[in-house]
């Protein structure tokens, strides 16, 4: 696999480099020089393969050999070791459940495949892997579980102190061995900032080897098109071949994925890509104009971001050829208040308690149903996490409904270990350099 970047098209880097780097030098994204359509004798027969061998023969034509066959399987075997399964609420109204991995969100895709990848590519005698990290929740807990006792690695977890769920929290806080946490008196934007401050600190670039585990990085990206591979095969095991995709979005790479899918010749209708109102990209979508904005805090903190990263990997799959993108994309925005009205819909309606980010995606699909009635076409929203994640955003009455997964009860009984630190970079190098 040869990678370029979006800010320097004529690039090439190996698949190793680009999952190093996370970003190119020039602060483009690495994308894929080939971007294989996947033979019809696989596509046609999607609903005779499982989740791991779909995810293997994707894996194996975007990466090629720069992982062996056997190691790939090995890598596919030991992240991709849970469900993602199709649930129907109604008819052509499906529900693509990505939360059954340890963490409780579909971030455990990405972030079990990368740290695994990353470990394979670590060679006998490298210097240990630093992983720094930023998190508003849910990508801290995927990436400490997916690194947790890998060996040669250590990560680093930055959190903004008082803004993550007291299960978000835990599930960073508690791990030991090789993961730790900082807990930053800020916001998650200055953790962001001293994560990005440190990798360009010569001092510690030359004392640690530092790299970054968040969505930009390509390693994220490839595996999150294997759970639209494998909803389409369980839609054609119930002989339905048309669907469309609603995708509760943030920083845009689990869309971004689908379209990626959708390049790889995965047949796809149409996406529609659900926001809370950080809408830049419904905006973009109707006006063509791209207007980053600071991030407003809402309900569905997962996707509070006002300049999605990924967006310029969408921009560059269409070579920006706007009006193709704009056919295939739908956006759609819901306040916190519309957000509230469709969990308890749900819940009225199906008996289904959906997390915030999962409800909006059910209602910018049902918006979107109501305008372009196909009988013949199956609507599945994305649910990116499980309910119990976020326990303070339900009426009594439905959060009563949400069980509580083995692990969560467990890790209340653990003890929370971290390091309370400022927001200055000063003290995060000086804890970083005496923490050796
Ligand atoms: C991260 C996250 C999102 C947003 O996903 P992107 O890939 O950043 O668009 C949505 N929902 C949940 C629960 C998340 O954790």
């Amino acid at each position: 696999m040869k990678l370029y970047s979006t800010k320097n098209p004529s690039t090439r880097v190996s698949f190793k480099e680009a999952v190093f780097n996370s970003m190119p030098q020039d602060k483009g994204l690495y994308m894929p020089v080939n971007i294989p359509r996947l033979d019809d004798q696989f596509l046609n027969n999607l609903d005779k393969y499982t989740l791991p061998e779909i995810a293997f023969h994707i894996a194996q034509h975007l990466i090629g050999d720069d992982i062996p066959d056997a190691d790939l399987k090995a890598i596919i075997e030991d992240a991709i070791n849970f469900p993602a399964p199709v649930v129907k609420l109604e008819e052509n109204v499906f529900v693509l459940e990505l939360w059954h991995g340890p963490s409780l969100a579909f971030k455990d895709f990405g972030a079990r495949f990368m740290s695994r990848v990353m470990s394979y590519f670590l060679e006998e005698g490298e210097k240990q892997l630093d992983v720094l990290v930023a998190t508003s929740g849910d990508t801290g807990g995927a990436v400490a579980l997916g690194f947790l006792g890998v060996p040669n690695t250590r990560v680093t977890i930055l959190y903004p102190k008082g803004k993550v769920s007291d299960i978000q929290e835990l599930q960073l806080t508690t791990n030991g061995q090789n993961i730790r946490a900082v807990e930053v008196e800020g916001t998650f934007d200055d953790c962001q900032a001293l994560v990005k401050q440190a990798f360009t600190d010569a001092e510690l670039n030359d004392k640690f080897r530092l790299t970054s585990a968040n969505s930009i990085n390509i390693a994220r990206l490839v595996p999150q098109t294997f759970y639209y591979f494998n909803a389409y095969a369980q839609l054609l095991r119930q002989g339905i071949k048309k669907v469309v995709f609603s995708v509760p979005s943030g920083n845009f790479g689990n869309i971004g994925a689908g379209l990626l899918a959708w390049k790889m010749g995965l047949p796809v209708e149409h996406f529609i890509a659900a926001t809370n109102v950080n809408d830049t990209v419904p905006e973009f979508l109707k006006t063509g104009v791209y207007q980053p904005k600071p991030s407003v805090a809402t309900l569905s903190n997962a996707m509070d971001v006002g300049d999605p990263s990924n967006w310029v990997r969408i921009a560059d799959l269409f070579k920006d050829d706007i009006d193709a993108l704009k056919t295939l994309v739908t956006g759609n925005r819901y306040d916190d208040e519309q957000t509230l009205e469709a969990i308890k819909f749900i819940n009225d309606n199906y008996n289904y308690v959906a997390c915030p980010h999962t409800a909006i995606a059910w209602q910018a699909l049902t918006d979107w149903q109501q305008d372009n009635l196909k009988s013949d076409t199956a609507g599945v929203f994305l649910s990116t996490a499980h309910p119990c994640k976020f326990p303070d955003v339900y009426p009594d009455s439905i959060a009563a409904k949400v069980d509580v997964p083995e692990q969560v009860l467990e890790l209340s009984k653990k003890q929370k270990l971290s390091v309370a630190l400022g927001k200055d970079f000063e003290g995060f190098k000086d804890y970083l350099l005496e923490n050796n």
